[in-house]
């Protein structure tokens, strides 16, 4: 662990903090399959300057410091949020709804690094096959943020992106300090590399854009897409999030499927969501109703759901389709699951176009009061 000291610049007093908090978690497993990376460790809570998700590795070209995916706050209320928020131009961009990977090069081959701050082998071995590596070799100080999306992702599996994982870049930053590059800079730079972008929506005034942002979140609402991040065109002030009807209440279907699992702030925080947004909205008394309805029924629907599921199967579980193009990858990522502390189980892998495997992950918590309560338990 000597070596995450050294990158980080640490004083040994600070180097012994660090150890004694133990906030460094191993974010890589040994095997040839990350043959370029000797030893690693992400930063599981914030530390110094350090964002949590950082990771440091030993390369087989050196120590390496690549800096969390900073956090984005989430404006509820468009006007006055946006307009307090920013000056001058600021660039809408498609929020893309997956997981957050940085995607970077280490010795020879291509590696992907989730917001924890852990090599994921699954998203690895997808990013190997999209990515090459002539962006790195030009740019060896620079990291792509990425967005995982798909049907066939491990994390956070959705349909409206298309079945297999893909990345969309929305940020390039220097891996050592998280200095962004403009959205000028960056859309050259995808330009010229050929790289897939969460598309900018619209360039506009910070004056306005709390009217842009609410044309735009209908728009991709209808979609089924998830919402807007609002960049200041240099990236010299912090990005703002905000989200459509549509995800808000996917996301409290899913939660509400799993109610026992999840916090109840996780909820509530959705349903606010939506009481600002139908306010700012102005919803009409049919968009009113409609919201109504959607809410209630990602709520209501979802439970029911599982409800049945308990009865007919004594439990629910949440099911996803994976794909590998190499068994030894396969293998990796269930070990990398056991160590995320996931319970998870694999059906045997079916070759087809690699080999598809089915992961399962059982609800206990949700499943057990479920079935209590069917039994004639009290809540
Ligand atoms: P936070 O980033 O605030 O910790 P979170 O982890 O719950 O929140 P989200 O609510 O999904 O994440 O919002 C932030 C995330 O959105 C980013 O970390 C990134 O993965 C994702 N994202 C998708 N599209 C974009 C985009 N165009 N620009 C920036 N981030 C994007
Ligand atoms: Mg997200």
């Amino acid at each position: 662990m000597k070596f995450v000291a050294e990158a980080l610049g640490l004083s040994e007093s600070a180097a012994r903090k660090l150890e004694e908090r133990s906030i460094l978690r191993k974010a890589v497993i040994n095997h040839p399959f990350f043959q370029d990376i000797i030893n690693a460790y992400a930063l599981e809570k914030k530390f110094g300057g350090y964002e949590d998700g950082t990771f440091v590795a030993k390369t087989v070209n050196g120590l390496e410091v690549v800096r969390g995916y900073p956090k984005i706050r989430r404006a509820l209320t468009l006007y006055p949020t946006l307009k307090k928020h920013f000056s001058g131009e600021v660039a809408l961009e498609e929020k893309m709804n997956g997981y957050n990977v940085r995607i970077l090069q280490f010795g020879r081959r291509i590696y992907a690094v989730t917001r924890r701050g852990f090599v994921c082998p699954y998203t690895t071995e997808k990013a190997r096959i999209i990515f090459d590596t002539d962006f790195f070799r030009d740019n060896p100080e620079l990291m792509l943020c990425c967005e995982g999306v798909g049907e066939e992702s491990p994390f956070v599996p959705k349909p409206v992106y298309g079945k297999k994982i893909d990345f969309y870049v929305f940020d390039i930053r220097e891996k050592r300090t998280n200095k962004p590059l403009s959205i000028e800079d960056k859309s050259k730079t995808a330009e010229e590399y050929g790289l897939k972008l969460a598309p900018v929506l619209q360039i506009v005034d910070a004056e306005h854009a709390h009217e842009a942002v609410a044309d735009e979140i209908k728009k991709l609402g209808k979609k089924g897409r998830e919402g807007v991040v609002v960049k200041d065109v240099n990236m010299k002030q912090p990005p703002v999030k905000y989200t459509t009807s549509q995800s808000n209440c996917a996301d409290l279907s899913y939660a509400f499927r799993y109610f026992n699992e999840y916090a109840k702030d996780f909820m509530i925080s959705r349903i606010v969501r939506e009481a600002f947004q139908s306010l700012e909205f102005g919803d009409d008394s049919e968009a009113f109703k409609n919201r109504c309805l959607r809410l209630g029924e990602s709520i209501l629907r979802s439970m029911v759901e599982s409800i049945e599921d308990v009865k007919r199967r004594g439990r629910v579980a949440e099911k996803m389709r994976l794909r590998f193009y190499n068994l030894d990858v396969f293998e990796l990522f269930r070990e990398h699951i056991r160590r995320m502390g996931v319970d998870a189980r694999f059906s045997e892998p079916v070759e087809e176009d690699g080999y598809v495997v089915f992961m399962e992950r059982p609800m206990m918590s949700t499943s057990d009061k479920i079935a209590s309560l069917l039994k004639g338990g009290f809540w």
